[in-house]
C-alpha cells in the first residue's frame, strides 16, 4: 500500500548548519508516527521540511504518493499544530477555526456546519463565542487543534502540542488525543515530542531522533524493550 507520507532522502542544511541528515521515513495511512528526541536532534525540522516551510537543499516529500516538494505548505492539504502557531486574539473561536476554512475556499454554510463539528469534537463546542484570552492554555490548544482539523486534513503534524501545558492538562490531552484518534481511524498522525511517555502512550510507532539523524524506528513495545541501540535504551527504557 502506498505510505501515506514518505521521506525519500530528505536533508536539511541552515548555511553550514546541517539540521537533518538525508532521512527516509514512512508512515502508513492511519498510523501515529512520534517523531521522539531530545531538543535540537531535528525533529521540528523533519516536521517543517515536510509541512513545507522549509526547503530541504535534497529530498523529496511523497504524501500518498504524490511528490509535494514543491507546492507550498497551504497546497499540501495538511493539518498543522506547532507551539508558535498562536490563535488571532481578536478574532472568536470559531472565527479563528473558520479562518482556514475561508481561505481554502469552503462555502460560509459549510464553514459553520464544520466550525461547529470540530469544536465538538475536540470538547469545546461551548466555548465558540470566547475570545482566545478568555481561555485557559489547554483549550486554545484545543482550539488550535480544532482549526488544524477543520480542513479534514489526511495526515495532522503535531509539533510538541503539549509543551506549554502544566503536568495535570497533558495527561488529560493525551487522553483527548487517543479519543480523537479512536475518531478519525483513517487520519494519519507525526506527532513530535521529546517526551518518551506521549509517545509511548499515542503513538504505534517511533522514529527516535539524534543530533540531526534518525537513530531507530519501530513498534513502540520494540523500542521500549528491545532496543536495538544504547541510545534507545537510555532514552525510552525502564530507567526513566
Ligand atoms: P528539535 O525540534 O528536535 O529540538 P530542530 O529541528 O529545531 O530540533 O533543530 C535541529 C538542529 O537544527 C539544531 O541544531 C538547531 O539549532 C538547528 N536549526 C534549526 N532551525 C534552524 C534555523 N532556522 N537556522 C539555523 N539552525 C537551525
Ligand atoms: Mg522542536
Amino acid at each position: 500500500m502506498t505510505p501515506a507520507v514518505e521521506f525519500r532522502g530528505i536533508e536539511v542544511r541552515f548555511g553550514r548548519t546541517r539540521a537533518l541528515a538525508p532521512l527516509d521515513l514512512t508512515v502508513a495511512r492511519g498510523e501515529t508516527l512520534a517523531m521522539l528526541g531530545p531538543s535540537g536532534s531535528g525533529k521540528s525540522t523533519a516536521l517543517k521540511a515536510l509541512a513545507g516551510f522549509v526547503r530541504p537543499s535534497a529530498g523529496r516529500v511523497l504524501l500518498d504518493g504524490r511528490d509535494v516538494t514543491d507546492l507550498p505548505p497551504h497546497r499540501r492539504g495538511l493539518g498543522v499544530v506547532v507551539q508558535s502557531y498562536a490563535l488571532f486574539p481578536h478574532m472568536r473561536v470559531d472565527g479563528n477555526v473558520a479562518f482556514g476554512l475561508r481561505a481554502h475556499g469552503v462555502s460560509k454554510s459549510d464553514t459553520t456546519r464544520r466550525v461547529g463539528e470540530v469544536l465538538d469534537l475536540v470538547g469545546m463546542g461551548q466555548y465558540a463565542r470566547r475570545y482566545p484570552r478568555e481561555l485557559s492554555g489547554g483549550q486554545q490548544q484545543r482550539v488550535a487543534l480544532a482549526r488544524a482539523l477543520a480542513i479534514r486534513p489526511r495526515v495532522l503534524l503535531l509539533d510538541e502540542p503539549l509543551s506549554a501545558l502544566d503536568a495535570a492538562l497533558r495527561e488529560d490531552m493525551v487522553a483527548e488525543l487517543l479519543r480523537l484518534r479512536a475518531e478519525l481511524p483513517d487520519t494519519t498522525l507525526v506527532y513530535v515530542t521529546h517526551d518518551q511517555g506521549e509517545a509511548l502512550a499515542l503513538a504505534d510507532r517511533i522514529a527516535l531522533m539524534r543530533d540531526s539523524r534518525l537513530v531507530e524506528t519501530g513498534p513502540c513495545e520494540q523500542l521500549y524493550r528491545r532496543p536495538a541501540t544504547e541510545f534507545a535504551a537510555s532514552f525510552l527504557g525502564a530507567a526513566n
